[in-house]
């Protein structure tokens, strides 16, 4: 399996993992933008938010809560921080395994660059 993220969920790549159910993976991203960056993932693959079928809809809804859940755990909930689903080039995605950004920590401006 060629796919980065599928290798970090079948376990083929180390990641730092923070939170994994039957569906969904979250872990943390190498390369951090804030004091907090993590990914949430479906653990089937989906390449971009282009790829989303109707019957995707509850698998995607998950990752929401999923990031939420992480940010109350970390104590972010209250201050706040950032989800960002980048798509294709111009979005700025570079792996193409469907991801939510979840970042926080610090402040972050906008719009985005
Ligand atoms: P994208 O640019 O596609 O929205 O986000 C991909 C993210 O994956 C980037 O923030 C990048 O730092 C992260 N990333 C790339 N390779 C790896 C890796 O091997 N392990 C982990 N944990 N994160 C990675
Ligand atoms: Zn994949």
């Amino acid at each position: 399996m060629a796919c980065l993220f599928c290798r970090i969920i079948n376990r083929e790549l180390p990641a730092g993992i923070v939170y994994e159910d039957d569906e969904v993976l979250a872990f943390e991203d190498t390369a951090p933008q804030a004091p907090t960056h993590l990914l949430v993932i479906p653990k089937r693959h989906i390449a971009t938010l282009n790829d989303l079928e109707a019957g995707d809809q509850a698998l995607m809804g998950r990752l929401p809560l999923v990031a939420a859940r992480l940010a109350k755990e970390r104590d972010l909930a209250e201050d706040g921080y950032r989800v960002v689903m980048n798509c294709n080039d111009d979005g700025g995605q570079t792996v193409y395994h469907i991801h939510m950004h979840l970042m926080g920590g610090r402040r972050f401006t906008w719009p985005a660059g």
